[in-house]
């Protein structure tokens, strides 16, 4: 079974097509969606309608909370609040009624799926050493995957002992290690300084996963941004990876 690892696609639909694109040119099994399908991005619905029929397993991220309210915009700053009040605004019924099933965390094929991580699925970001120890004391399942931070991450565990950190494109981690944390990166809002979109790809025969990267026509995004009355920030740091 070949697995793709999506997060974090944040209603970006031309990131999320060129990705899907990706992954089926690599004939993968299973898309998995690790949350925050909408949020800060200009097709919302698209989006939804695009994970619900693709994804094996979707999680629910804190940007899909503040759109169905489970979570209070005032718990958002700035440009992400702003695109919140948008997407609670334009959300139709079939997207709110599957953001709406979703829950932070989940568990597929042994591997335990969380969109912060094991010590709160939905806030917790994994980006320091100190977050990683927690996280791993929190579970003994051998593969962790978390997004939310929108960094591609792969961190090891082996022998009491901490290893690895931020992942670049390309790189491959062998899965026979006995345990790990891996972020795939985000797909509709990477950041980091690369702008393409970010993504896993897992091997379970091969005991293997790789993290990719797939450029995708940002302008197009950019310019549904600008078309809603979305933040301008939030077409400008696309272009950046940021
Ligand atoms: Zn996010």
């Amino acid at each position: 079974m070949r697995i793709a690892v999506l997060s974090d696609v944040h209603a970006n639909y031309h990131a999320l097509e060129a990705t899907l694109a990706a992954v089926d040119a690599e004939g993968a099994d299973e898309v998995w969606c690790l949350g925050d399908t909408v949020g800060y991005g200009p097709r919302p619905n698209r989006c939804c309608a695009i994970v619900r029929e693709r994804a094996a397993i979707c999680l629910a991220g804190n940007h899909d909370l503040a759109v169905t309210g489970a979570l209070s915009i005032e718990e958002f700053n700035g440009e992400a609040a702003a695109a919140a009040q948008w997407t609670r605004e334009v959300i139709e019924p079939e997207a709110r009624a599957f953001l709406e099933s979703l829950a932070p965390s989940g568990a597929r094929r042994g591997v335990e799926l969380f969109h912060g991580s094991p010590i709160d699925p939905v806030w917790d970001y994994v980006l320091s050493e100190q977050a990683a120890y927690a996280s791993f004391q929190a579970t003994d399942a051998p593969l962790v995957l978390v997004g939310h931070s929108h960094v591609p991450l792969a961190i090891s565990w082996r022998d009491g002992e901490l290893g690895g950190g931020i992942a670049t494109a390309g790189e491959e981690v062998d899965l026979s290690a006995p345990r790990w944390i891996l972020n795939p990166g985000s797909v509709g809002q990477p950041r980091g300084g690369d702008p393409r979109a970010a993504w896993l790809l897992i091997d379970e025969e091969a005991a293997r996963a790789t993290f990719r990267r797939t450029p995708y026509a940002v302008e197009l995004t950019q310019a549904e941004i600008r078309e809603r009355g979305l933040p301008d920030g939030l077409a400008a740091r696309l272009a950046l990876g940021q």
